[in-house]
């Protein structure tokens, strides 16, 4: 029997002050509202920065820490394979062609061994969520089909004993034959990137016994009645429509004659992802708006750092985008958002898919 750990979204962070190292307790509404990620210590008094490179174990009462217990709750990880873990994970012809070209045929060799023996890596169900957010956000995934699975360990692992710091030692770039060189099948370590602060784990694929498989977003949660009434999407498309068609109408003008700063904010607007050098004008403050009243809305009782993340993540529609695009990144949102506020809904799914058995 699986054990589920309570899932939690507006926790906290422990920050290693950099002067004397006592750990200091950081909430996420000062994480997320600290211009200059500036804190005081309280032992010490002096400032000193926060962030992912000083980051601590957050429980340290965390059943996982444990030996006998490690295998006991269930484990997680988001990735674009509905089959996980594959047999193997050769390198795609794409990516060959890239190590090929900017590497010597040693150092490629090399690269590519480590590449293709990466270890697994497992974590909480809110590590596992947030890493599909930065992926989303990082790695060009952002229209992929994503996969949620859960993960039951195996019995009689090797386990190596505490825990690692990922921004000390290896952890999170492990190869599997790296783990078997030293003997084990599993370590823990302190994950500085998602869900800061928790455990996760690196495993080979042998300490992985079975897993469950649901796809993302879940259709039978955005179904459901929506927080929001029809009159106020309704007045909602109707304002970002008139303001788009201004901005078009304006956009149409300034190119009869643009000026230096016409162009200049045209540019900002054009690169990809990244916010504007300029004041963003009409349009994408209505914008801004419309995806604040829907995180208002689907997100409630996400910590804002988390919030913050899933709206990097699920990147709001254009200026130039239209009512179709402004619907299906609505559905998008009340999906996904529904695996951070609904998790044991999530769990029921999943709880009823079948469990694959992970052979060699
Ligand atoms: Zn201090």
């Amino acid at each position: 029997m699986l054990i589920e750990r309570r899932v939690d979204f507006t926790h906290g962070y422990r920050m290693r002050c950099e002067n004397c190292g006592a750990g200091n307790w950081l909430s996420a509404d000062e994480y997320a509202g600290s211009p200059d990620a500036m804190m005081v210590c309280s032992e010490c008094k002096e400032d000193f920065q926060f962030g992912r490179r000083v980051i601590e174990l957050r429980d340290p009462d965390d059943a996982a820490l444990g030996d006998s217990m490690l295998p006991q709750p269930a484990w997680y990880h988001t990735t674009t394979h509905p089959e996980w873990p594959p047999a193997s994970k050769p390198l795609s012809d794409q990516e060959i062609r890239h190590y090929r070209a900017g590497l010597p045929p040693e150092e490629f060799e090399r690269r590519r061994q480590v590449d293709e023996n990466q270890a697994l890596h497992i974590g909480t169900y809110e590590a596992a969520l947030e890493s599909m957010l930065r992926r989303m956000t990082e790695q060009d995934d952002r229209q992929s089909a994503f996969y949620l699975h859960r993960v039951r360990l195996g019995h009689g692992l090797q386990i190596e004993p505490g825990y690692r710091d990922e921004n000390k030692v290896p952890a999170a770039k492990i190869t599997s034959t790296t783990l078997a060189d030293e003997g084990v099948d599993v370590i823990r370590y302190v994950n500085a990137y998602e869900s800061m602060g928790s455990i996760s784990l690196a495993v080979v694929r042998g300490a992985i016994e079975s897993t469950q498989m649901i796809a993302l977003p879940l259709p039978r949660l955005v179904t459901k009645p929506s927080n929001l009434t029809t009159e106020q999407i309704q007045t909602f498309r109707a304002d970002v429509r008139s303001i788009r068609s201004k901005h078009a109408i304006g956009a149409a003008d300034s190119l009869k004659s643009p000026t230096p700063l016409d162009r200049l904010r045209q540019r900002a607007y054009e690169r990809p992802g990244g916010p504007p050098l300029l004041e963003p004008n009409e349009a994408y403050k209505v914008l801004r708006d419309m995806a604040d009243f829907v995180a208002d809305q689907y997100l409630d009782g996400v910590s804002p750092v988390i919030r913050d993340d899933f709206l990097h993540a699920l990147h709001r529609p254009e200026p130039a985008d239209g009512d179709e695009v402004d619907l299906a990144w609505l559905s998008k949102f009340i999906g996904l958002a529904a695996l951070l506020t609904r998790p044991d809904e999530v769990q029921q799914l999943l709880s009823a898919r079948p469990w694959r058995a992970v052979t060699a």
